[in-house]
């Protein structure tokens, strides 16, 4: 079992690691971004005040965010085969009230992964963007170096892409300020605690794939 995190920018490819670790490790994929997302499709009431945030770049206010993550956390699946938490924590008071959630379980993260992309790529990425709408497939296209088959339909599933709300310029320059501003601190928290594992987001998925596989196996 392994308990991990995966650190990066909005649009440096943690969706396309997270989707290989969580089968290779049959580590259930936590992120807090699709737990909102599927909230915002079902109407409900936290789907609603999170969409505000979501829609101009900012973050959820962590009183919205801890409590979701740690409830998740308390699910069978992550107690039997730990976890892999994508997009949160994503402020340092989240770090801490996963520090203090852990400490309380008596247990413990076994590594951090950094994923390290310029910014210049992460918008080139972003604009680009399409993902496959059936939420059991989730396969993530781009329209510059990936592009699918049939423009529009995903080449697994046959399933129609759509381009999130959040990958248009505005948007993604201001996600990109903010987690310069409030996450980014993270990666010097997890290194204090020696947990920090940083990768360079490579052109190649599978490259990078390789790179994260090194560092986990290691
Ligand atoms: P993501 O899919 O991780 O890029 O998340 C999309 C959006 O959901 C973010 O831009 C935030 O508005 C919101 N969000 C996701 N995770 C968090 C979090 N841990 N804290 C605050 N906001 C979050």
């Amino acid at each position: 079992m392994k308990r991990l995190i995966i650190l990066g920018a909005p649009g440096s490819g943690k969706g396309s690691q997270c989707k290989w670790i969580t089968k290779d490790y049959n580590v259930p994929h936590i992120s807090t971004g699709d737990i909102f997302r599927k909230n915002i499709s079902e109407g409900t009431e936290l789907g609603k005040k999170a969409k505000e945030y979501m829609d101009q770049g900012k973050l959820v206010p962590d009183e919205l965010v801890i409590d979701l993550l740690t409830s998740r956390l308390e699910e069978n699946d992550c107690k039997e085969n730990g976890f892999l938490l994508d997009g949160f924590p994503r402020t340092l008071e989240q770090a801490e009230a996963l520090e203090k959630y852990l400490n309380l379980n008596g247990i413990k993260i076994d590594k951090v992964i950094n994923l390290h992309v310029p910014d210049e790529e992460i918008m080139a990425r972003a604009i680009n963007r399409r993902t496959c709408e059936n939420p059991d497939c989730k396969e993530i296209y781009n329209l510059r170096d990936n592009p699918p088959k049939q423009e529009g339909i995903c080449d697994k599933c046959g399933s129609k892409l759509f381009k999130r709300d959040d990958d248009n310029e505005e948007t993604v320059s201001n996600r990109l300020a903010v987690y310069h501003a409030q996450t980014e601190p993270l990666i010097e928290y997890y290194k204090e605690k020696g947990l920090l594992s940083t990768v360079i987001g490579q052109q190649e998925l599978s490259d990078t794939i390789a790179l994260v596989k090194a560092e986990l196996e290691g």
